[in-house]
């Protein structure tokens, strides 16, 4: 949970839903995440909602626990009996908690809800507050799934990160895991550390393939404003990550990934071929998910809110029978669909083309001309996956776009007409490559999906195709 939200909507104080909405999600698969906010040591780079917690001070985590369960509890009382696929403790540090607290947890859980018996069950773990016999009775209370903080391998990035785990740690919790019968792990790793070398890049992703995750997570390191790193950034006291080295290191760990047998399948996520984190693809594909905690989120049929961050506060309004939420949003479906292409866009299922107005569709010639983006076939190919914001007309005019100015940002080029599917009337030269014609992708006959060197600027191609 990062940063701070958006102003938003003051939220109902009783956390009723509106009219009709838990009716009409009724049956749909629904994901919990619960966010416990401690950390042994706060990081140098991490904005997150986090607070230090010396020791499993379990006197200080008692409320919060109560409060956890008081709002699975009004969840349940505004969602109906809905089945539970994923359940994700998240923070923060959740494995600060013992095993007795991830069962009581889960039990609320499974008392509330249908919990899925194939439900994928995730925890974040920091290598350092693990160990075999914690795993192994974290295993059996239902977590099956364990995602890793490594982070790197190097323990002078390691440093600069102030991680307080040795770099050998992560390797050994992910062999421990394994003994526990863990059935997925994960790892999560950050490229772009001031100081960090290619060398160093590199053995972060050797040492992390070694280890034989099923899952691995590749973040370019941000800075956040009011982090530690910003400030010694600030006093000059290291370098600024720089845009052409994270670039290089995205594409060496897409090859180095890839070759490993974990091909992409978000931006910055990489797994096994059946081993993709159930959990984030439910917020990438905008279904339901409630956030259970301090400063958690939640969506649920176009509706967002969100938590008061304050575990005090958070704890004090379940007490006096309030609801947790401080606001929230109704998204429009131009929002909605929006959104979906920016998400969409993510993923290496891709983007149904029916998502885009006519004009956004002109605008495709750029990025398909220029190798960012590509058209895959695909199963659900030609089909018209929930309700389009634009239907295809007859005879719509697409402007492939063609050029880039000094600020990287493209500008309309000829205009070309295309008939209902899509499909280019004739071919238009444009810098010596023909996008238009019988063989053109502007058929959108399958899901458009970024290449490696789209991924590396998706925001702003994502920007410049939008109305
Ligand atoms: S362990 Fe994770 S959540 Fe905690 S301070 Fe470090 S980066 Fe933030």
């Amino acid at each position: 949970m990062a940063g701070r939200p958006p102003e938003g909507d003051p939220a109902p104080p009783d956390g009723r839903l509106p009219d009709g909405l838990a009716a009409a999600r009724q049956g749909q698969p629904l994901s919990l995440y619960l966010h416990i906010p401690w950390c042994r040591s706060r990081c140098g780079y991490c904005d997150f909602n986090t607070y230090r917690l010396d020791r499993r001070d379990h006197d200080a985590t008692r409320p919060y626990l109560a409060a956890l369960g008081r709002e699975l509890e009004l969840a349940a009382d505004q969602l109906g009996p809905r089945p539970v696929v994923t359940v994700y403790f998240g923070g923060g540090t959740p494995t600060l908690l013992g095993p007795a607290d991830f069962a009581w947890l889960l039990t609320r859980v499974s008392d509330l809800f249908q919990l899925d018996p194939a439900a994928e069950i995730t925890t974040e773990a920091n290598p350092e507050t693990v160990a075999l016999e914690y795993l192994e009775r974290l295993r059996q209370t239902g977590v099956n799934r364990l995602s890793l903080g490594m982070q790197s391998a190097v323990e002078s990035v390691l440093a600069v990160l102030d991680r307080e785990h040795r770099p050998g740690r992560a390797v050994e919790a992910v062999d421990w895991a394994r003994r526990a019968g863990f059935d997925s792990v994960s790892l999560d790793l950050i490229y772009g550390t001031p100081g960090e070398s290619t060398a160093d890049w590199e053995t972060s992703l050797a040492v992390g393939l070694a280890a034989g995750p099923d899952h691995l997570s590749a973040y370019a390191l941000t800075v956040e404003p009011g982090t530690r790193l910003a400030a010694r950034l600030g006093r000059g006291e290291l370098d600024w990550p720089d845009p052409d080295d994270l670039a290089d290191k995205y594409l060496q760990a897409e090859d180095r990934l890839a070759r490993a047998g974990l091909p992409w399948y978000e931006i910055s996520n990489w797994a096994r071929p059946g081993a993709a984190c159930r959990h984030n693809l439910a917020y990438w594909r905008s279904d339901d998910w409630w956030g259970v905690g301090a400063g958690a989120h939640s969506h649920v049929g176009g509706l967002r809110w969100w938590n008061h961050r304050l575990p005090r506060r958070y704890n004090d309004r379940l007490e006096a029978g309030l609801s947790p939420a401080q606001a929230g949003e109704r998204l429009t479906d131009e929002q909605r669909r929006v959104e979906r292409i920016m998400l969409d866009l993510r993923l290496a299922s891709g983007l149904d083309p029916v998502w885009l107005t006519a004009s956004e569709r002109g605008r495709l010639g750029f990025p398909l001309a220029q190798g960012l983006m590509e058209v895959r076939p695909s199963a659900t190919a030609g089909s018209r996956r929930g309700t389009a914001a634009e239907p295809v007309s007859d005879q719509v005019r697409v402007d492939p776009v063609v050029t880039v100015d000094g600020a990287d940002r493209v500008r309309p080029g000829p205009v070309v007409t295309v008939d209902g599917s899509g499909q280019p009337a004739g071919p238009v030269e444009t810098s010596g490559q023909s996008v238009g014609g019988p063989a053109d992708p502007l058929r959108l006959s399958g899901r458009l999906v970024l290449t490696p060197a789209g991924r590396l600027r998706a925001d702003g191609l994502v920007r410049d195709l939008l109305d």
